[in-house]
């Protein structure tokens, strides 16, 4: 994949992107048939730029749109159950301008942070295939080559976490300076250093199913993000 010499550019070029048939074709039906609740809006139905600070120096790193949400809005969290957990927490924590994210024109500004994903169009079930995660990854290889003063990626989900480990892992083929995979873990909290310099923080992902049973609350969200910043050298 050729070089691209911009965040912008790179949005453009992911959201033209049409490398996964299955997904491709699953958004674009999902975009005509609609959902009852939200038969009035226009959805996005193409894959889902990456939106924030390009200086930021903490990226937030997703599994991919949900159907009727990002696939939906055109903008990552933004719409839908993980959103509404996510964004007051970001607020919180001094990277969100506002707690509320319901459209890419809320106004919503982030200040360092970047939020993207591993694979950027919605898969049925939330389950995208290797095969569709190896075909987005180099976009997040792209993208993180850009993001100049990157410190600390906060992987929600161990999917997340997996493509953050397997982009290192490209990065550094040949090199032998990383650890073998068994060393990385994934655990709500865990912490790694890859040579870069870059920290990885694990995170649940706040996906409804984590955060209306429990298993992830607002405060053990809260405290990743104060982590991530306090890495990143942040007030
Ligand atoms: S998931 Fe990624 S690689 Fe596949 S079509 Fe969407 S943007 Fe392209």
């Amino acid at each position: 994949m050729s070089s691209v010499a911009s965040l912008q550019e790179l949005n453009e070029r992911i959201i033209a992107c049409d490398r996964c048939t299955r997904l491709r074709t699953y958004c674009a039906e999902v975009a005509h048939v609609r959902r009852r609740a939200y038969a009035d809006c226009e959805y996005w139905g193409r894959p889902v730029p990456s939106f924030g600070d390009e200086n930021a120096r903490v990226l937030a790193l997703g599994l991919a749109p949900g159907a009727h949400g990002s696939n939906r809005t055109g903008r990552p969290f933004t719409g839908d159950g993980s959103g509404d957990f996510l964004f007051p927490v970001l607020h919180e924590a001094g990277f969100a301008s506002q707690a509320k994210a319901h459209s890419r024109d809320d106004g919503m500004k982030l200040t360092d942070l970047w939020i993207s994903a591993v694979v950027r169009c919605a898969p049925p079930a939330n389950k995208p295939t290797p095969e569709e995660q190896r075909n987005c990854a180099p976009w997040l290889d792209l993208e993180i080559s850009l993001l100049a003063d990157l410190r600390v990626v906060v992987c929600l989900g161990r999917i997340a976490f997996d493509g953050l480990l397997a982009h290192a892992y490209r990065v550094n083929r040949g090199k032998s300076v990383l650890q073998p995979r068994s060393q990385f873990a994934f655990a709500h909290g865990a912490e790694y250093t890859l040579p870069s310099g870059l920290t990885v923080i694990a995170s649940y992902h706040p996906s409804l199913q984590n955060t209306n049973t429990g298993k992830l609350t607002r405060a053990m969200f809260l405290d990743i993000f104060w982590r991530a910043r306090a890495l990143a050298g942040l007030r």
